[in-house]
C-alpha cells in the first residue's frame, strides 16, 4: 500500500522507466509548424521525438490566417519552429516576434531554387520561362522593392513544396533544425530524414510516370497561382485568375480575360483548390461551359484520405490531372475512359469528401 505522496511516486515511476528503456515518450520535443504540408514533414522526420502543432490546419488557407493569442502561447512554448518563408506566411514573423521565441527556427525553403514570379501574365506559362538569372528580375513595377535581399516580398514564388525534388531541401532544413533543438537525437532524425527522402523519391518517380501521358501543353485552372513549382518539375501549363496569393479577389477584367483565355486556347479543365473557397471556379466553368475536372491539394493537406499527408498530396494531385487529362481524354466526356479501375465516380459533385477513396488502385501500374 502505498503511503508516500503521489508526486513522489511520480518522480520515482519516471525514474524506474529511464531504467528500463532509454526511450521516453514524455520527452518529446514541442516543434510548431505554420501550416499543414510542413508539420506533417516534422512528423516524419521527427518520429517518436516529437510532438508536432500544425497553426494553420487541413484544408485551412494559410495565406490569408490570422494569428491569435493562442497562436503566440503555441510559439513561445514550442521548440523549434519551422515555417516555409518566400512570404507564404507574411504573418508568421510578426507573430514569432511578438511571442518573445527565441529558439531556433527553420525557413523551410533556405536554399532552394527560388521561381521569380513575374506577376499575373496569362500569356505564358510561368514556370517554363524562368531563367534563374538573377540579373533579371530588376522590378517588373507592381512590388516595392525596398533594398534587402532576403526580404523580396511576393517576389518569388512560395509554394516551393510541390516539386518534390525541392521538398528533400525542405526535409533536410527541418533535420538540421531538430537536431539543433534535440542533439541527443540526432541520429533518429537522421535515419528518419534519409528514409523519408527516399520515399520522397519514389513518389516522385511515380508521378513523373504518370504525368508522361498528359500531353504537355495541356492547360489547367486553379484557383490561385500555387502551381508554378509543380509546372516546373512536371510540365503542364496552370493559370489562375488570381496571382500566388489568395488575398485579392479576382477583378472582373481578370476573369474576363481568364474566359478568353480558356476559350482561345482550348483550356481543357479546371480543378477546385481544397483550401479555398470553390466559387469563382464554378464561376469561370459555367460561363466557359467547361466542367470541375476535381480537387487539387494546393496549400493544405486533406483532414483526412489519402491527401492528408504530403506525399499522399502530392501523388493525389498527379492521379486527379492523369484522370482528368491522360491520352485520349481530351473531350468533355473523357472522364469514362479509366477501363481498368471500377467505381471510379469522382469528381462531378463538388464535395470535398469525393477524392479520398479512389487513388489507391492506380498504384498498380505504376511499378
Ligand atoms: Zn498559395
Amino acid at each position: 500500500m502505498r503511503t508516500k505522496p503521489f508526486a513522489l511516486s511520480l518522480l520515482l515511476g519516471s525514474a524506474g522507466l529511464v531504467a528500463l528503456s532509454p526511450l521516453q515518450a514524455d520527452e518529446r520535443i514541442e516543434v510548431v509548424a505554420s501550416f499543414s504540408i510542413l508539420a506533417d514533414m516534422v512528423h516524419n522526420v521527427g518520429g517518436d521525438h516529437v510532438n508536432v502543432t500544425s497553426l494553420v490546419g487541413a484544408d485551412s488557407d494559410a495565406h490569408v490566417f490570422s494569428p491569435s493569442p493562442t497562436e503566440a502561447r503555441a510559439i513561445a512554448e514550442a521548440d523549434l519552429v519551422v515555417f516555409n518563408g518566400l512570404q507564404f506566411e507574411g504573418w508568421m514573423e510578426r507573430l514569432i516576434d511578438s511571442s518573445d521565441y527565441s529558439g531556433p527556427l527553420v525557413t523551410a525553403t533556405d536554399g532552394i531554387e527560388r521561381i521569380p514570379y513575374h506577376g499575373h501574365d496569362h500569356g505564358h506559362a510561368h514556370g517554363h520561362d524562368h531563367d534563374h538569372d538573377d540579373h533579371g528580375h530588376d522590378d517588373h513595377g507592381h512590388e516595392d522593392h525596398d533594398s534587402h535581399d532576403d526580404h523580396d516580398h511576393g517576389e518569388y514564388d512560395p509554394h516551393a513544396w510541390q516539386d518534390l525534388a525541392l521538398a528533400q531541401t525542405y526535409v533536410l532544413n527541418i533535420r538540421d533544425g531538430l537536431i539543433d533543438a534535440d542533439p541527443d537525437n540526432e541520429e533518429a532524425y537522421h535515419d528518419n530524414a534519409e528514409r523519408y527522402i527516399n520515399e520522397i523519391d519514389a513518389t516522385d518517380a511515380e508521378i513523373r510516370e504518370l504525368l508522361t501521358e498528359i500531353p504537355p501543353s495541356s492547360t489547367i485552372i486553379t484557383g490561385h497561382d500555387s502551381f508554378g513549382y509543380f509546372s516546373n518539375a512536371y510540365g503542364l501549363r496552370f493559370l489562375s485568375p488570381v496571382g500566388l496569393s489568395t488575398e485579392a479577389e479576382p477583378s472582373a477584367a481578370n476573369m474576363a480575360e481568364l474566359i478568353d483565355v480558356i476559350r482561345e486556347q482550348n483550356v481543357q479543365a479546371l480543378f477546385h483548390e481544397n483550401m479555398t473557397s470553390p466559387a469563382i471556379i464554378n464561376q469561370l466553368a459555367e460561363e466557359a461551359g467547361l466542367e470541375i475536372a476535381g480537387t487539387l491539394y494546393a496549400d493544405a493537406l486533406a483532414s483526412e484520405g489519402e491527401a492528408s499527408t504530403y506525399l499522399g498530396m502530392m501523388h493525389h494531385n498527379a492521379t486527379t490531372l492523369h484522370e482528368a487529362l491522360a491520352d485520349s481524354d481530351h473531350d468533355e466526356h473523357g472522364h469514362e475512359h479509366d477501363d481498368h479501375d471500377h467505381d471510379h465516380d469522382h469528381d462531378h459533385d463538388h464535395d470535398h469528401d469525393h477524392d479520398h477513396d479512389h487513388d489507391h488502385d492506380d498504384h498498380g501500374h505504376s511499378h
